[in-house]
C-alpha cells in the first residue's frame, strides 16, 4: 500500500508572498520522544508562472549551495519576481548538522535512495517527500553539490546525457544560463537512486553543480553559486533582467575513462593542478607506500586528453577511491 508522507509543511505553497517555515518530519528517538526534524524551507510566490525548486546540502558537507540559498531566501522578497521559488537550503538537514555526507541517523546517502519510502528510514522519508510532493510542483530544478570532505572540483555546472533529447537540450540551456566557469555534459555512470534521475524522469529541467569541495566553501565558489542561481531564475523567466555572463569552458565526460581510480593505498601526491590541461598517458598523481621505505610510488595516468577537473582531497587515499577526474573540451 502507498503511505501518505509523514512530512508536513508548516507553510503553504499556493498563496502570493514570501513565507519562511519548515518541513516537519516526526522523529521519535531517545533524546526526544515526540520530536521532529525541522527542515528549513522558503516559499516565494507572485502570481502565475514557472516554479523553481532549489536545494543545497543533499550531501551534508557541501556548503556553496546552502550559502547561496540562505542568501536568496533572505533577499527574494526584495526583488520583482513572477511565479514561484521553493528554497530548501538543507535538503538533508541531519547530515548537514553532523557535517557529514550521509545521515547520522540512518547512515543513508540521500542522493542514492530515490524514489524513497514514506514508511522507510528518515532519509528515505525525505526522498519520498521530494519525489511525490515537491518535484511534481517544479518546472526547473537546481540541486547544488560540491566535492564534500573527500573531493575537490573546478567550479562547474552539469547537465546529463538523457534518452529524452528534447529535455536534454532544455537542461543544457539551463546549464549554459547558470554560467559557471566550467559547463560539463555528464553521462552518469551509476544513476540509480539519484535525485537527478527522479527529476529527469519526470521531464523536469534539471541541473546540478560541483563547485569546489574539501568540506569548506571559498569566496570564488560561493560567488559562482550566487550568480548561477540568479541566472537560472532569469532563464526561467522568474527574475527579470539580463544574464550575468562570463566565459565558460564546455566539457564532456563521455565514459569511464574520465575517472582515474586508486588501486594502491598510501600518501597522495598530485603532479598537476585543478584546471590544468593533461594528455593521455600523462602522470597526474603518485601514491606512496608509507608502510616501508625504499619503494617506488605508484604512478596514475590520465586516460584522455582533457582538463583535470576533480581530485581526491585528503592526503591519504584508499583502494577504489577516485584519484582524479578528467573531462574533454568540446
Ligand atoms: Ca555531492
Amino acid at each position: 500500500m502507498t503511505h501518505a508522507s509523514p512530512i508536513s509543511a508548516t507553510i503553504d505553497f499556493d498563496h502570493d508572498g514570501v513565507r519562511h517555515g519548515f518541513l516537519k518530519l516526526p522523529h521519535s528517538h531517545d533524546g526526544s520522544a515526540w520530536g521532529s526534524i525541522m527542515i528549513p524551507i522558503t516559499v516565494a510566490r507572485n502570481g502565475d508562472g514557472p516554479t523553481a525548486l532549489l536545494t543545497g546540502a543533499n550531501h551534508g558537507d557541501e556548503y556553496e549551495g546552502p550559502l547561496a540559498l540562505f542568501d536568496l531566501a533572505r533577499s527574494i522578497g526584495d526583488q520583482d519576481f513572477t511565479g514561484r521559488v521553493i528554497i530548501v537550503p538543507l535538503m538533508n538537514t541531519p547530515a548537514f548538522h553532523a557535517a557529514r555526507r550521509t545521515s547520522p541517523i540512518d547512515g543513508r546517502n540521500l542522493n542514492r535512495v530515490f524514489p524513497g519510502d514514506a514508511a522507510g528510514t528518515v532519509t528515505e522519508k525525505i526522498a519520498d517527500y521530494f519525489q511525490r510532493v515537491l518535484l511534481p510542483m517544479a518546472d526547473y530544478v537546481l540541486d547544488f553539490h560540491s566535492g564534500g570532505k573527500t573531493l575537490d572540483f573546478v567550479p562547474f555546472c552539469a547537465s546529463h546525457v538523457l534518452d529524452d533529447k528534447a529535455n536534454q537540450d532544455r537542461c543544457a540551456a539551463a546549464m549554459k544560463a547558470f554560467n559557471a566557469p566550467y559547463s560539463v555534459t555528464l553521462l552518469e555512470v551509476d544513476n540509480v537512486g539519484m535525485y537527478d534521475t527522479a527529476a529527469e524522469e519526470m521531464g523536469k529541467v534539471f541541473i546540478s553543480t560541483e563547485l569546489g569541495g574539501g568540506g569548506t566553501a571559498r569566496a570564488e565558489t560561493v560567488a559562482v553559486a550566487r550568480k548561477g542561481v540568479r541566472n537560472l531564475l532569469k532563464h526561467a523567466g522568474i527574475l527579470d533582467g539580463p544574464l550575468e555572463e562570463a566565459a565558460t569552458i564546455h566539457l564532456d565526460m563521455p565514459d569511464g575513462r574520465c575517472f582515474v581510480e586508486a588501486t594502491s593505498v598510501g600518501l597522495l601526491e598530485f603532479c598537476v593542478e585543478l584546471g590544468d590541461a593533461v594528455t593521455a598517458g600523462q602522470c597526474v598523481a603518485r601514491i606512496h607506500d608509507v608502510h616501508r621505505t625504499g619503494g617506488e610510488p605508484t604512478e596514475y595516468h590520465s586516460q584522455l586528453d582533457g582538463i583535470f577537473i576533480g581530485r581526491h582531497f585528503p592526503g591519504l587515499i584508499a583502494m577504489g577511491d577516485i584519484v582524479a577526474v578528467i573531462a574533454v573540451p568540446t
